[in-house]
């Protein structure tokens, strides 16, 4: 789950990391007092968005003007004209894909002075299971970008978990960003204060990009991003109660809901699988004969006929779907079922693009049968390779 970046900075104001003054705007008409309860004289006034990239990020619509999610002021009235003019909009950055993100809150933040831009994260790095600080004195812009072209600039530190976070980790990371002085000791606090904040929140990943030195030589943290983990957000009520639904594909939401392992991907061809396993194993068939997946989605192996009927109508509701991919083992999961809850979505939502089934295992004699006596539409398939190319074939003709 993700946060808003005014959400992740009352965070590090509450752990005590430094962070300019700000206020979130929620309508057009709050914009001015809310400027206007800083101090000046640059003000930023900043998209929310659960994605990244904002500054280089462009608008939709042409009145929004030229410049990005990132704005710069110089009065309150300014500040208050710039929010005005972002809300409600579109913002697309690398991040968002081509559809873009509705603007429905902003930011406005006292501005800072910027000496050096740095880059900053913490992360759980799989490879060590362990928690990692990344740091880089290229901050600012795309990180993807720096390690691609140049990964050396990109240094990583990870922690024992035994001995939890000590002053040389920060003391290194200060070393390595060129920090000198008062800015060693700052960063020795900031990375402990980081470190308690990233574990007491069981967060997936924390990025301060860019961590500044401002002009008179301190650091700040410019922009926060806070991923927590889905799986202990039951341990926290303060920040399950910071989630936007708005900012969450509407089909994994309604999937959640079910509980659904859905996954929400950009290709044309629906897929209904149970197991994650086998689900993976069908996206990536499908890729190799010739198309992409529209989603992951393992139904589980339990799964009764209404979760499988909403399974079915998630799928279909996305409007890049050409065609459907259902693709069953029936182990635990029985096919019977899984015949069944295809009929009775059919039946509420109509078919409307080719749907290939493939059934085996547990009663799939049955479930083939009400399938052939549905008097649906349906290709039948005898095996995975079968099936993916059948739906391929069908969709890209
Ligand atoms: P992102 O584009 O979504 O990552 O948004 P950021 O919060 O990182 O802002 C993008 C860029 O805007 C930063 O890298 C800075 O160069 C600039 N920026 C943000 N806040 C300030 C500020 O207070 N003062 C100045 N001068 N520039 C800022
Ligand atoms: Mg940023």
């Amino acid at each position: 789950m993700n946060i808003h970046e005014y959400q992740a900075k009352a965070l590090l104001r509450s752990y005590g990391a430094p962070v300019s003054d700000g206020r979130p705007v929620m309508r057009a008409e709050e914009a001015k007092t809310a400027a206007s309860e800083l101090d000046g004289p640059l003000w930023v006034v900043k998209a929310q968005i659960h994605a990244g990239g904002r500054g280089k990020g462009h608008f939709k619509e042409s009145d929004a003007g030229e410049k990005g999610g990132v704005r710069l002021a110089k009065s309150v009235e300014e500040a208050a004209e710039e929010a005005r003019r972002m809300l409600g909009r579109t913002l697309v950055t690398h991040q968002t894909g081509p559809a873009g993100k509705q603007v429905n809150r902003i930011y406005i933040e006292d501005g800072s002075d910027i000496e050096r831009e740095l880059y900053l994260a913490l992360l759980v790095d799989r490879s060590t299971s362990r928690v990692s600080f990344v740091c880089s004195t290229e901050g600012g812009m795309d990180i993807e970008e720096v390690a691609e072209k140049t990964p050396e600039k990109i240094l990583s530190f990870s922690v024992d978990p035994a001995t939890g976070y000590q002053p040389f980790h920060g003391r290194r990371i200060a070393f390595s960003l060129g920090l000198e002085g008062q800015q060693v000791k700052q960063c020795v606090k900031l990375m402990d204060t980081l470190y308690r904040l990233f574990m007491d929140k069981d967060m997936e990943m924390l990025e301060i990009n860019p961590l500044i030195i401002t002009d008179k030589g301190e650091l700040k943290c410019l922009d926060a991003k806070m991923g927590f983990d889905g799986n202990a957000i039951y341990r926290h009520a303060d920040i399950a109660a910071l989630r936007d639904e708005t900012e969450e594909d509407a089909k994994e939401l309604q999937a959640s809901k079910y509980d659904l392992n859905y996954i929400a991907l950009d290709g044309e061809i629906g897929c209904m699988v149970n197991g994650a396993g086998l689900a993976m194993a069908t996206m990536d068939i499908i890729k190799l004969k010739g198309a992409e997946p529209a989603n992951f989605l393992d139904v589980g192996g339990g799964a009764t006929k209404e979760k499988v009927t909403e399974a079915f109508k998630i799928i279909t509701s996305d409007e890049n779907v050409k065609g459907i991919l259902v693709n069953i083992f029936g182990g635990i999961m029985r096919c019977d079922v899984i015949a069944e809850g295809v009929i009775a979505a059919v039946k509420e939502v109509g078919l409307k693009v080719p749907l290939v089934v493939r059934l085996e295992g547990t009663n799939v004699d049955q479930g083939k049968e009400i399938i052939n006596n549905s008097g649906l539409d349906v290709i039948a398939a005898d095996n995975l390779s079968d099936a993916a190319e059948k739906i391929v074939k069908a969709v890209k003709g």
